[in-house]
């Protein structure tokens, strides 16, 4: 795995943070993505990779990343969509747009800008980083007691969606699309209250970033196998 370029977005901190140090510890080139240079600096320092600035909420950044990895690396093996947002309880439109525009937009610009760098590589990989909780099959049974919620779930299960079609799409050319939920892990999204470390988390989306040829595509996996959608 040492000639394999990865890329994760949101991996200052958090579960994004442990998939960049478990796929450097395979020996991969990893660029360690995030939005504020003042916490993805010392964060890449502390890992031995590479930083590199993106916003997934907006087109020109996520444009001059990719254009940057061109320049740099000619390709990209591995692409991790892991960064995510919960926006907080609000169910008015404007909430709901900017939870999307994260966790749904910022992975199709994500997937476009990348798409043509993942076509360069001989094993290329996309993992999206989803939740059970975007699990249609969980949000309608009786185990479902989470409060009335239309933005974060929702942008799981959207994202769901999203990575079948892609999958469909790009499986054409060989490009693996898959999604992952980490399972319910201690980092700030959730104020700490998970009862998983983010190390454990990050394994799933290590797993399915480096599965072989004859690997899934288009599933949905956490640490006990597929997902129901
Ligand atoms: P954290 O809040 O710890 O980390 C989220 C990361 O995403 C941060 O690095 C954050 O950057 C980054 N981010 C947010 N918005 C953007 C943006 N616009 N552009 C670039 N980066 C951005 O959360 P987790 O590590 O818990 O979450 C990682 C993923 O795992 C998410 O997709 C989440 O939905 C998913 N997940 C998490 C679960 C859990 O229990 N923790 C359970 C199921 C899924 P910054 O530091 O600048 O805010």
């Amino acid at each position: 795995m040492t000639d394999t370029i990865a890329l994760v977005t949101g991996a200052n901190k958090g579960i994004g943070r442990e998939i960049v140090a478990q796929l450097a510890a395979r020996g991969m080139t990893v660029l360690l993505a995030g939005r504020n240079p003042e916490l993805v600096e010392p964060a890449a320092a502390d890992l031995g990779v590479r930083p590199v600035i993106l916003d997934v909420t907006d087109d020109a950044s996520v444009a001059a990343a990719a254009k940057l990895v061109e320049a740099e690396h000619g390709r990209l093996d591995v692409l991790v969509n892991n960064a995510g947002i919960t926006g907080g309880r609000g169910n008015d439109v404007a909430s709901v747009q900017k939870v999307y525009d994260t966790n749904v937009f910022g992975v199709m610009r994500m997937t476009d800008a990348f798409a043509p760098l993942l076509r360069r590589s001989a094993h290329p990989r996309i993992v999206n980083v989803s939740s059970t909780v975007g699990s249609l099959g969980f949000m309608g049974s009786p185990d479902n007691q989470l409060p009335f919620l239309l933005g974060y779930p929702t942008s799981k299960t959207a994202l769901n969606a999203v990575t079948i079609q892609y999958a469909r799409e790009l499986g054409k050319e060989g490009i693996k699309v898959n999604a992952v939920c980490p399972g319910f892990c201690a980092t700030d999204l959730n104020n700490f209250r998970g009862h998983r470390t983010p190390a454990q988390g990050a394994e799933i989306a290590v797993a399915m970033a480096t599965i072989g040829d004859d690997g899934p595509n288009g599933g949905f996996f956490d640490e006990n196998g597929p997902v129901a959608w």
